[in-house]
């Protein structure tokens, strides 16, 4: 996986591929992946790094949506929980069968929620991860560590998946790659043309990186930008009505300590009548999110104070040991690309996850909507749609039972390098070699995984190695600015980049850092 690989492949003149797909987070992932296996040349063009927009800043869940029950969307949750079972089999390295614990106040609770999680449990069929069961508050109570006591029944204790979302999309990347297809970061994509019919013939795309731009033919043009598919849209048709509504979802990283269980937890109603997760993560806790309506979409979007006093009060109630600002160790935010609101559903958090295809007369298709757990149904669902759409002769799908790179099964999740596989072998045999060179102690990164990164991962930046390669950024905002430099060095040799190359990378990443951190004042 390097980009001067990949950039030769666009190179060559006249070359004409079945589709292109703009957009490298999960929903272009997931295309690009279903396009690949069924034998389409394709090519995948991200503006920035993958999965640099919401693909990186979910809550790590591959889950049916215990919430979407609750809204009556058994659909959704049909598909999302299938959709989960296949995925903890195609990447088991990444994938984890994750407990988690709805606590019980109340016996109409205990009888709601014990019957509920039944329903969820029986929706996922054969694919379930396990049964739900009550646990009483006594005896044991160690059962349910972290939690605050007072006036506390027990837990209903269900399970889902847990996952690392960047992790998957690089890994996603590899095996695009692998099985033919080309994908490019720091590649946008700032035009689209038409033939004399106006069906879309090709895009033009600039390479951010290096200058120089490319035209590059195809036969169809999937838009799958999330949160930005309206910028297409108008470069396709100037005036297109607006798609989508925008709604950012915040995190807070907080230390182990301050929820020490193993479950994840899951506090059902909130005073905004949401959910929030503290979901255990690389021994971390992340908590979250919400749900707040914005009006721009950005790559880089802020948490809101109103949003972090949220988090922070919301957890309050329910652990034992309170979170304050200053134990914030990273926060982060991301935007939900949402369909547009149909009528009478009047808060974001009433829209369905459901995905939505569309297709404009120049045959720019487009992708609204969904979620990471059912990236690789929208991918099919598209490239099903493309097929029928254009009248080509359908082929059979290949991603249900597929192999994800770093593809390892028997996994030992208090490996610190676990995430990567069936690549940890690799990485570990780079670190026997060498003096012992954490680079951080506390966070477990190698200088080993800033080379591989480079040159195994297409990591270009400097962060690209510490938000998305390895998870610094997110989990240790300060602990990851501490080491910046010292990765940039190593990132600097493996590029061929000078001292002037080092400091940029330092001084853009320290100030990107700095919206991570939590002032206390
Ligand atoms: C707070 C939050 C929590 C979530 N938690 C979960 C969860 O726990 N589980 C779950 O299943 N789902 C979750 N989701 C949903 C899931 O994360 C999203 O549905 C998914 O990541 C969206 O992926 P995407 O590819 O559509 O968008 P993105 O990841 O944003 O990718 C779109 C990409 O298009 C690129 N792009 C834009 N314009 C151009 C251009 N002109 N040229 C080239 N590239 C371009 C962007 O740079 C971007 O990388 C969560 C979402 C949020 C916001």
């Amino acid at each position: 996986m390097q980009r001067e690989t990949e950039l030769k492949k666009i190179s060559e003149i006249e070359i004409q591929w079945d589709l292109i797909v703009i957009g490298g987070g999960a929903t272009g992932l997931g295309i690009a992946m279903d396009s690949v296996t069924r034998g389409y040349k394709t090519l995948l063009l991200e503006q920035s790094d993958f999965a640099k927009g919401t693909s990186s800043r979910s809550t790590k869940l591959v889950h049916g949506g215990v919430r979407y029950l609750a809204q009556g969307d058994v659909k959704l949750v049909r598909e999302a929980s299938i959709e989960r079972g296949l995925l903890c089999r195609n990447a088991p390295h990444l994938v984890k069968n994750q407990t988690f614990i709805i606590p019980i106040f109340s016996y109409w609770d205990m009888l709601k929620y014990t019957s509920g999680l039944k329903l969820y449990d029986w929706i996922s069929g054969k694919l379930t991860l396990g049964n739900s069961i009550f646990i009483s508050r006594k005896p044991p109570l160690d059962d349910l560590p972290g939690l605050n006591t007072d006036g506390l029944l027990g837990g209903v204790l269900y399970h889902d998946g847990q996952f690392d979302d960047s992790r998957l999309a690089i890994n996603l990347v590899q095996s695009i790659i692998e099985h033919g297809g080309c994908a490019i970061n720091y590649m946008k994509v700032t035009g689209l043309l038409k033939n004399h019919s106006q069906k879309l013939e090709a895009v033009i795309a600039e390479d951010i990186e290096k200058g120089g731009k490319y035209q590059l033919k195809a036969h169809a043009v999937i838009n799958a930008t999330g949160v930005f598919v309206d910028d297409i849209l108008s470069m396709d048709k100037p005036g297109s009505p607006k798609t989508i509504c925008v709604s950012q979802g915040v995190h807070l990283v907080l230390d182990k300590k301050f929820y020490p269980s193993s479950h994840a937890l899951m506090i059902p109603e909130t005073s905004d009548g949401r959910v929030l997760f503290a979901v255990p993560w690389h021994d971390k806790v992340v908590l979250g999110t919400t749900d707040t309506p914005v009006n721009e979409a950005s790559l880089e979007p802020q948490a809101l104070e109103k949003e972090i006093r949220f988090i922070l009060e919301t957890a309050a109630k329910y652990l034992a040991l309170r979170p304050e600002r200053k134990d914030v160790l990273s926060v982060f935010a991301g935007l939900r690309p949402l369909a547009a609101p149909k009528q009478g559903e009047q808060k974001t958090k009433e829209i369905s996850r459901s995905h939505k295809i569309l297709v404009s007369p120049s045959n720019l298709f487009t992708i609204l909507g969904g979620k990471w757990t059912t990236y690789r149904k929208m991918g099919e669902d598209m490239v099903n749609f493309i097929e029928h759409h254009l009248n080509w002769s359908h082929k059979k799908p290949g991603t249900a039972l597929m192999q994800i790179h770093g593809y390892a099964k028997d996994m030992n999740w208090n490996d610190p390098l676990y995430f990567y596989g069936s690549d940890a072998r690799f990485i570990k045999e780079r670190i026997n070699g060498t003096a012992n060179q954490w680079i951080s102690e506390s966070l477990k990164i190698h200088a080993m995984q800033v080379e591989w990164a480079v040159e195994n991962e297409m990591a270009r930046t400097v962060e690209d190695v510490l938000s998305r390669r390895t998870r610094a950024l997110l989990l240790d905002a300060g602990e990851s600015v501490r080491i910046c430099r010292e990765v940039a060095g190593i990132m600097a040799k493996a590029l061929h980049k000078d001292h002037v190359w080092i400091d940029r990378e330092v001084a853009s990443y320290t100030e990107l850092a700095r919206q991570y951190i939590l002032t206390t004042n």
